[in-house]
Parts: structure tokens; C-alpha cells; sequence
């Protein structure tokens, strides 16, 4: 079993996508460990997205997450990391999958309603930077 960290991001709350987007989960069988709303700050949202610094998006971006609430959530199931990138389709929503939660739903490259992480290492990371092992679910 594998553990990664997903947003539902502040274009996805704020249109009223959450429920969608958990059901698109549990659907698939994967698992909710933790879940939490928040609203990020600037600065939490560049130390989040710190592997970005630098690119031409990473301004833009961290203050689009911290422009308003997000749920974050970590996932576990086989192969997680992957099951749900593929749930939520490519980063430009043009080039998203058919059935993907970003075809169906982003509006932009930006404000593409989810994030997921992309690695092992990056799950590690994401995941404590929201939440600590108490707060974790243990099957
Ligand atoms: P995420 O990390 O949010 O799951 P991703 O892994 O598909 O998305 P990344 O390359 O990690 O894509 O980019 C992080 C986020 O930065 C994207 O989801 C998007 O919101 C924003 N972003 C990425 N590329 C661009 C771009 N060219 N222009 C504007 N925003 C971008
Ligand atoms: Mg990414």
C-alpha cells in the first residue's frame, strides 16, 4: 500500500466540486486517511510548491493557492500515486484524459481543481508538511 497526498484546489471549493471529487475517490476504492480544510498563506503555499521556485508559474501559482480554502487529504491504496494522477488527468486540462477530473473540470492551466502528488519522495514530503502521524488514519 502507498500513501499520497491530494488538494482539492481553492477554484475546486469555491466551486462546489468537493463532494464530486471525493465521490471520483471512494469510487475507485481508494482510501481517505486524513482529511482537512485550510486556508493557506502565501508563504505556505511557495514552501509547499518549492520545487517550482524559480519557474515562470511559481508566483502565480502560490498565490493562486492561498487565494482561498483548500481541502487536503491523504490517499493510500495500490499504486496510489499514479491511480489518482491518472483520476486526475494532465496538468493542462487541453491534454487531459476524457473521464479525468481536470477534462471535466479545470478552466485553465492554473486552476486545474486538484493536486496529487508525483513521486514517493514527494508524497513523503507533501503529506507532513499538512499532517503528522496522529492525525493519520491507521487501518
Ligand atoms: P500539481 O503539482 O498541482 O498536482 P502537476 O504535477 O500536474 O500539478 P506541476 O508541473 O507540478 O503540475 O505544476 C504545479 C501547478 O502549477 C499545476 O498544477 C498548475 O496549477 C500550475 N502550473 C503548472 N504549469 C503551469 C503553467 N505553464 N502555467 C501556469 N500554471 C502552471
Ligand atoms: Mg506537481
Amino acid at each position: 500500500m502507498e500513501r499520497t497526498l491530494a488538494i482539492i484546489k481553492p477554484d475546486g471549493v469555491a466551486r462546489a466540486l468537493i463532494g464530486e471529487i471525493i465521490g471520483r475517490l471512494e469510487r475507485e476504492g481508494i482510501n481517505i486517511l486524513a482529511l482537512r480544510m485550510i486556508w493557506m498563506t502565501e508563504d505556505q503555499a511557495r514552501g509547499f510548491y518549492k520545487v517550482h521556485a524559480g519557474k515562470p508559474f511559481y508566483e502565480s501559482v502560490t498565490r493562486f493557492m492561498s487565494s482561498g480554502p483548500c481541502v487536503v487529504m491523504v490517499l493510500e491504496g495500490k499504486r496510489v500515486i499514479n491511480a489518482y494522477r491518472k483520476l486526475m488527468g494532465a496538468t493542462d486540462y487541453r491534454e487531459a484524459a476524457k473521464g479525468t477530473i481536470r477534462h471535466d473540470y479545470a478552466t485553465d492551466i492554473e486552476k486545474n481543481v486538484v493536486h496529487g502528488s508525483d513521486s514517493p519522495e514527494s508524497a513523503a514530503f507533501e503529506i507532513s508538511y499538512f499532517f503528522n502521524e496522529l492525525e493519520i488514519f491507521k487501518r
